[in-house]
């Protein structure tokens, strides 16, 4: 807190993520041998295919400001994937590309909120979301999943949470922090509560899409009746191991669109050369170039599912895909264990970084109290290395 900054920034949380990547990075720095499961970041290379387009890119003098909404002829190969993967079909404008998906969805705050709009999160929801909505004024409002509904928001729970003030829904499918994928026919019964408000707007983060074990992603977009009031978010950041690089964007209608490339452009201008010229070709390929990782991911994530059933007081849903688990802990609650004792789920993250040296991310950053976030996305040895620590400091 300084009272020489603005309230705006006074009020906003820091990231938890990144916040635990730091200190994670900050305590290897000092000696110690952390593992870190905290970051939702592939530890996979860029693809060769992709890096070479970027070198190319550099060598025929890409360097110069882009499109603010982007490189046409990357936004022709992100209108030939949505219709490839997605069955969307969207034109030039309604695409807008930017610096990662979560400028992406910082866009569509500032361009879709008022203050005291109320926006709903099926709770646990991406770290972000809150905070984003909140700089915008708006208001998040939680929805609360369980475990037992594989974390998934019902029909039910949507109309409840709606009120006169309601003007979007947040959702990340597949779920960052759950894996969970929500079916058409779950979407279609969200859908169905939508009919009858056609005044709320839907965001569809779908930067997860291609990590998915079960297959059978679904846009909401593609229904008819969702698809002018809905925002498809995707990025390459997960899919093509690209987190460094920044981009992401999004599909949708018009309006929207040309209101995120106004704002965009006051703000940040279009999205890197190289990276955007580097993209076209990580997008024109096929999905299937990427299968050795998703099947990695589908690896690690039966070695981390096993490896946590043997040890008591975790319960975990069974993730359909991105690259995280998030298992209630609160069997842990009251615990005094090595001295520390164990309140909350933030106080479990910090024992398992204090004793066990694994850094981890409470659900309470992602609107669960209950919960733990562990990311697979680290190599089967680590994997097995720190669920084997986890285990040692708990016993
Ligand atoms: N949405 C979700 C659900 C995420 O997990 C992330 C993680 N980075 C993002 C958006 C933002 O991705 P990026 O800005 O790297 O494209
Ligand atoms: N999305 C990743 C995560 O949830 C990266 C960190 C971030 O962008 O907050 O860990």
């Amino acid at each position: 807190m300084n009272d020489q900054l603005s309230d705006r920034i006074n009020n906003l949380a820091t990231s938890a993520t990144l916040a635990m990547a730091a200190k994670a990075r900050e305590l290897r720095a000092e000696g110690k041998d952390i593992i870190g499961l905290s970051l939702g970041e592939p530890d996979f290379n860029t693809p060769d295919f992709i890096k070479d387009a970027a070198i190319e890119a550099i060598n025929q003098n890409y360097n110069s400001y882009t499109p603010v909404d982007g490189y046409v002829e990357l936004k022709e190969a992100i209108i030939t994937k949505f219709k490839r993967d997605n069955n969307l079909s969207y034109t030039l404008p309604q695409i807008v590309v930017s610096t990662g998906a979560k400028q992406s969805l910082a866009n569509i705050a500032s361009v879709m909120i008022n203050a005291g709009d109320e926006v709903i999160l099926p709770c646990p929801y991406w770290v972000s979301y809150s905070d984003i909505v909140k700089l915008s004024d708006g208001v998040p409002v939680e929805v609360t999943t369980s475990i037992d509904n594989d974390f998934k928001m019902t029909a039910e729970q949507l109309e409840a949470a709606i009120t006169p003030k309601t003007k979007m829904i947040w959702y990340s499918s597949p779920c960052n922090p759950s894996g969970s994928v929500y079916s058409k026919e779950e979407l279609r019964a969200l859908a169905d509560v939508l009919k009858k408000y056609p005044n709320i707007y839907v965001v569809s983060d779908e930067i997860y899409e291609h990590i998915n074990f079960k297959g059978g992603h679904f846009s909401m977009a593609e229904f008819e009746d969702m698809y002018d009031r809905t925002i498809t978010v995707n990025g390459v950041s997960k899919a093509f191991a690209m987190t460094g690089w920044r981009i992401g964007y999004i599909g949708a209608p018009d309006w929207i669109a040309r209101a995120c490339n106004k704002m965009q452009g006051q703000i940040t201008s279009g999205a890197n050369c190289i990276a955007q010229r580097a993209v076209i070709k990580a997008l024109e390929a096929e999905p299937s170039s990427i299968k050795y990782m998703v099947d990695e991911f589908k690896e690690r994530r039966q070695l981390i599912l096993s490896l946590l059933s043997e040890i008591d007081g975790f319960k975990t849903n069974e993730p359909e895909g991105a690259f995280y688990v998030f298992p209630n802990i609160s069997a842990y609650f009251g615990k005094t264990i090595k001295g520390k004792t164990i309140n909350n789920a933030s106080d479990f993250s910090l024992f398992l970084l204090e004793e066990a040296l694994v850094a981890t991310v409470t659900g309470e950053a992602f609107g669960n109290k209950d919960c733990i976030r562990i990311s697979y996305a680290a190599s089967q040895d680590e994997i097995k290395e720190a669920i084997k620590r986890i285990k040692t400091a708990l016993s």
